[in-house]
């Protein structure tokens, strides 16, 4: 994934990413595009699970070679992978940690059925109990103090007072997951946009955060994206507090740069728990489609006037493109 902002990134990580072998325990259909698959392998005894949006890599079996051309020795495995000739690399794709049970070393992943057009929808769409393949993420044996990054968590709030989560299916799992991590007496809205009403989980979150689900098929037309975009506008415009609004529309026009959604992955994540947040103390997390998390991004902070360090972006995937 490449990415126009990860400040991050120059942190020096304090865990290595290894693969973990896991064999699928469990698969549950949760809605009409949603699969809890439940993977579990003794190796995962070790991985070390930072909850929030944790995201990880699944490595998934090529047909006739299963996953034996994965370099899992060495810590080189990424750029060993990525040297591999077409026919021998397993593709690669980033989801989130749903939940972990390091007691019976589970970990679950939810799954955004698409039909059949990517390696990972495909592995889920015929996945069966005992079937394998890896998971790269922090290995809890190497992990070291310091201040930079661990398990490849975005969700940084510092103190903001309130908080906006918004995202489509594909963040549906990791808005689940930072609901479940947040104390209770966090304060916010949560907006998760999905195709059909069938797909409304049920999630756990703190009383003062308020979980909205837009299901498309409720309507008419709805593009990917719309409902999402209609709802968060309205939201904001709302929350921000009049106090705010000076403050934010000597904000607002500010120069930001454009993003291109089909050569680049729009990523742009604050770099530091700062605790800076000026209107009105709000901090968001926005994720899903590209180029519908570009439009929120600038609404937000071209119109609104928002802060950039006050705001996660991240496009989790492209209408049109895979992730490769
Ligand atoms: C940090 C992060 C965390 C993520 N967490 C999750 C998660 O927990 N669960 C989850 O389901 N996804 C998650 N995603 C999104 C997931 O990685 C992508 O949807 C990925 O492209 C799926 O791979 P694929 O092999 O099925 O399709 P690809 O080979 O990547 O793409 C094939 C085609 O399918 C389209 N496509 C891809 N995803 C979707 C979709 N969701 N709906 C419709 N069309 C699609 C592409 O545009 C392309 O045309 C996450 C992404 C990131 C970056």
């Amino acid at each position: 994934m490449s990415s126009v902002s990860s400040p991050t990134a120059t942190l020096p990580p304090r865990v290595a990413f290894t693969s973990f072998s896991a064999a699928v325990s469990r698969i549950q259909r949760l809605g009409d595009n949603f699969a809890r698959v439940t993977f579990v392998g003794e190796e995962l005894a070790e991985f070390h699970a930072a909850g929030l949006d944790q995201r990880v890599k699944l490595i998934f079996p090529l047909a006739g070679l299963g996953l034996g051309t994965f370099p899992r020795a060495g810590s080189d495995w990424f750029s060993c992978w990525r040297d591999l000739p077409d026919n021998e690399r397993c593709p690669m794709r980033t989801y989130t940690v749903r939940a972990m049970r390091h007691e019976s070393r589970e970990l679950d992943i939810d799954f955004v059925t698409h039909g059949d057009s990517g390696p990972a929808t495909r592995w889920v769409n015929r996945a069966d109990v005992g079937d394998e393949l890896l998971i790269i993420g922090p290995d809890g044996r190497t992990l070291t103090e310091g201040t930079g990054p661990v398990g490849g968590v975005e969700f940084r709030p510092g103190n903001a007072s309130r908080l906006l989560l918004a995202g489509d299916e594909t963040a549906a799992p990791a808005i689940g997951s930072i609901l479940e991590h947040l104390p209770a007496d966090a304060v916010g809205q949560a907006f998760i946009e999905v195709a059909t009403e069938r797909d409304i989980l049920t999630i756990a979150a703190p009383a003062g955060v308020t979980v909205t689900w837009l299901a498309r098929d409720r309507h008419s037309a709805a593009e990917h994206g719309g409902p999402l975009g209609n709802a968060v506008q309205a939201w904001v415009s709302e929350m921000v507090s009049s106090d705010d609004e000076a403050h934010c529309a000597a904000l607002a026009g500010a120069d930001l740069a454009d993003v291109d959604v089909d050569t680049d992955m729009l990523w742009e994540v604050p770099a530091t728990d700062g605790g800076r947040a000026p209107c009105d103390g709000l901090y968001a997390w926005i994720a899903g489609e590209a180029g519908c998390i570009k439009e929120l991004r600038r609404f937000l902070v071209r119109d609104t006037g928002m802060a950039r360090d006050s705001v996660a972006f991240m496009g989790y995937w492209r209408t049109g493109k895979s992730e490769n």
